[in-house]
């Protein structure tokens, strides 16, 4: 398991916390706590933070009015027929069974293997026969198992909240919240040394920045159930994750990396709203389809191939087309959807949405500077950055009306977009001017070392 976070799309090494996203449902949409903006985010007040870029004094300059946004404003449809798996205990089992079932797996597809290898010649025809003879009982048998697989899906699909998708859950939100408070304490253990002081100005940014997303999304029922914590870690990571018990940690290096509260406020949005969809719980429950299903490959694997180097092969070739196919297009596809909620709930906190291609293109450019390899798209977890800030460059003018719809007042500042295109260039420049000056530089003192050896070897050679 692993964290749905922020950083440059890859996974946080911790991996129990994958599973620990909430579900939540949505209820009306209406703003209840316009008042916040106008004693804490109005127009004259303002944030500093001295771990900000160029240690600018941060402004957000929210009008206050009344808001209704009908944007999240649907019931929700359930399809649910039966009960979800209930609590802990269902989601605790099946963590403590989940290692132990593919050595099952592989335990019996070798006896069955070997079975069948001790077997004589006339026993193995025999039961050849006999399986011929019942082909149509065993060929019900399996339609119905298949029949019954169908129907566990079927009445286990549930509409995302927010989103209206159609998902697979067989975990409760309340299991992944009492499980969150485990992985919590785990990291503030492990970050014990590390939380900076809560009247360090920038863990009160973060505070007013989550506060404020909160104020303005009260329509959303988890976020009035939810009590939000922040954490903010000393640490030079881009990385920020939300537990679904509303934990927030954010590592000091990701505010280092945004350039304002809007951009802030992007990457918050973003991962409250995993923790909003519930898509710790989601991931879990297809998680544990695949395993169900691959310990039924992986036993036939292991029973057909004729020797265990072979099995061993082909495991690692069906965890890799499971791993590929399935799961990281799946992971990619909640980014997407986190990204795409994440925009609207900072829209709804009259946030500069345009922000939100610029997070990305920030990150697509450090990785550029600092020269690190970009994985191609199909192999990661997170879409590439190219794709995000194509995806939310294409939602921004519908965040601008959703935007406007809220009550929130009309850009005064120039795109930060194009701002921010200027300001890429002249980094991009300056950072190939400094790599041909180091280069020049190498070369030159190549060349004076192999002047200054050839003089010695000349003053060492005897005089004719
Ligand atoms: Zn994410």
């Amino acid at each position: 398991m692993a964290l749905f976070c922020i950083r440059f799309g890859q996974k946080s090494p911790l991996t129990l916390s994958r599973l620990l996203y909430q579900r939540s449902i949505p209820h009306s949409c209406r703003s209840t706590n316009p008042g916040f903006l106008s004693s804490d985010l109005r127009s004259d007040a303002r944030f500093s933070t001295k771990s900000l870029i160029d240690h600018k004094r941060l402004s957000v300059h929210v009008r206050q009015v009344p808001v209704f946004c009908p944007a999240f404003s649907d019931h929700v449809k359930k399809f649910h027929t039966s009960e979800k798996l209930q609590a802990p205990p269902a989601v605790v089992l099946w963590l403590l069974v989940k290692p132990l079932q593919k050595i099952t797996a592989i335990i019996l597809g070798r006896s069955i293997r070997k079975w069948w290898k001790a077997l004589p010649p006339k026993k193995k025809q025999l039961f050849r026969e006999w399986a011929w003879q019942r082909r149509w009982h065993l060929t019900g048998v399996s339609t119905v198992v298949l029949l019954f697989m169908a129907l566990f899906c079927f009445t286990h699909m549930e509409e995302s909240p927010l989103t209206g998708r159609s998902r697979f859950l067989v975990f409760s939100r309340d299991n992944f919240i009492k499980l969150s408070e485990h992985a919590s304490e785990m990291y503030l253990e492990e970050f014990e040394d590390l939380l900076i002081p809560e009247n360090d100005p920038r863990h009160q940014v973060v505070v007013r920045v989550v506060q404020h997303l909160a104020d303005r999304n009260q329509d959303i029922e988890e976020f009035k159930s939810v009590p939000w914590t922040v954490h903010v870690i000393e640490k030079p990571i881009a990385n920020a994750y939300v537990m679904p018990n509303g934990r927030i940690f954010v590592f000091t290096g990701m505010l280092e990396l945004v350039g304002d509260i809007h951009q802030l406020s992007i990457i918050l949005g973003h991962e409250m709203a995993h923790a909003l969809i519930g898509h710790a719980a989601e991931q879990a429950s297809l998680s544990h389809l695949l395993d169900l299903l691959s310990m039924i490959l992986l036993t036939m694997i292991w029973a057909i191939c004729p020797r265990d180097s072979l099995a061993l092969l082909a495991q690692w070739i069906q965890g890799k087309l499971v791993e590929f196919s399935l799961n990281r297009p799946y992971s990619r596809k909640l980014e997407a959807e986190a990204d795409q909620v994440g925009l609207q709930l900072a829209a709804k906190a009259c946030v500069d949405v345009r922000a939100g291609p610029v997070v990305w293109q920030k990150m697509e450019l450090f990785e550029q500077i600092a020269g690190e390899p970009t994985l191609p798209e199909w192999c990661s977890t997170h879409p590439s950055h190219r794709t995000r800030i194509s995806n939310l460059d294409h939602l921004v003018p519908e965040a601008i009306e959703l935007r406007a719809r809220c009550g929130c007042p009309a850009f005064t500042d120039p795109d930060p977009r194009v701002v921010f295109a200027k300001v890429a260039q002249l980094l991009l420049e300056d950072n190939e001017k400094q790599k041909n000056k180091a280069k020049e530089s190498k070369e030159r003192e190549r060349a004076e070392g192999t002047q200054h050896t050839l003089l010695s070897k000349k003053e060492m050679e005897p005089a004719a």
